[in-house]
């Protein structure tokens, strides 16, 4: 089966479906500029064991280098802009063609994007939290604290610890993940795009769904199933695709 082809077969799943979500991963940030964890030869498991440096015992037990260590790429992340792919789907919301995003992202593009129903089953770095009383702030107050020196950065309340609102390894998973699995277990069509399906339980939704796609640049443990497997670049498959429906950008 061509390319070609296999876009057009995308095309009428969507417009055939009267139920889609989204379901992406670090892989459809890489255009914008954001490494993800495995691809081969710039995946950020390459530098750095993110379950060890990004994970609560290192928060706990070592604060100033838990900040040392993720802070930088956590910054690179904010001023990332979105891709063609983030604002396909976008669009196919508004078109109504698409429900909502579940992303496993942290990059906060979907929404810079414009997609208005994103469930981010790892959460955010729009805010942070007090480790001791949960006090809420933006982001940018722990990343001021830490370059002006502060390190760890403290709550203005308590002065204890605080931590983003990122789920870190060791962490449960929050309400945005049981939104997303209630979501799925109702669709038609799922869309997984950019991810290795390797994190569980996310890499488990695609179970709850009759029909999956699969856009990856590399094959995944799901393509068995899935009616079909597009291994091209995001941005070029949804370009093509919006194409296929006659949709412009
Ligand atoms: P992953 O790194 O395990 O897999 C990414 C997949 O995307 C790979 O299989 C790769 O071949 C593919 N890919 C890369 N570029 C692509 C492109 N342009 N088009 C299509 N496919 C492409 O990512 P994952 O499954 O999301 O799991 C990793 C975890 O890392 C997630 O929990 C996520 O929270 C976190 N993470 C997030 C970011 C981010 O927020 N942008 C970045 C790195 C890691």
């Amino acid at each position: 089966m061509t390319y070609k082809d296999k876009i057009q077969i995308l095309a009428n799943l969507i417009k055939g479906s009267d139920s889609t979500f989204a379901l992406t991963g670090a892989g459809i940030s890489t255009e914008s500029g954001i490494p993800d964890f495995r691809s081969p030869g710039t995946g950020l498991w390459e530098k750095t064991d993110p379950m060890k440096a990004a994970s609560v015992s290192t928060l706990l037990f070592d604060p100033a280098g838990f900040y040392k260590i993720n802070l930088k790429w956590w910054a690179g992340l904010s001023s990332a802009q979105p891709n063609a792919a983030h604002y396909a789907l976008a669009r196919l919301e508004k078109e109504g063609l698409l429900e909502g995003v579940i992303t496993q992202n942290i990059d906060g593009l979907h929404r810079k994007a414009g997609s208005e129903k994103v469930w981010e089953v790892h959460g955010n770095l729009r805010t942070c939290r007090c480790l001791n009383c949960s006090e809420s702030y933006p982001f940018e107050f722990l990343v001021n604290q830490f370059d002006s020196g502060i390190n760890p950065p403290r709550c203005e309340v308590c002065e204890a610890i605080l931590r983003p609102d990122v789920v870190l390894f060791e962490d449960p998973l929050g309400d945005d993940f049981y939104h997303a699995e209630r979501a799925v277990s109702k669709c038609h069509l799922l869309i997984v795009v950019g991810s290795s399906l390797q994190v569980y339980p996310v890499a488990s939704l695609p179970e709850w769904v009759k029909q999956v796609v699969i856009i990856n640049n590399e094959p995944t443990p799901w393509d068995i199933n899935a009616e079909i497997v597009i291994n091209e670049k995001a941005g070029k498959v949804f370009t093509d695709t919006l194409s296929a429906l006659n949709i412009d950008i």
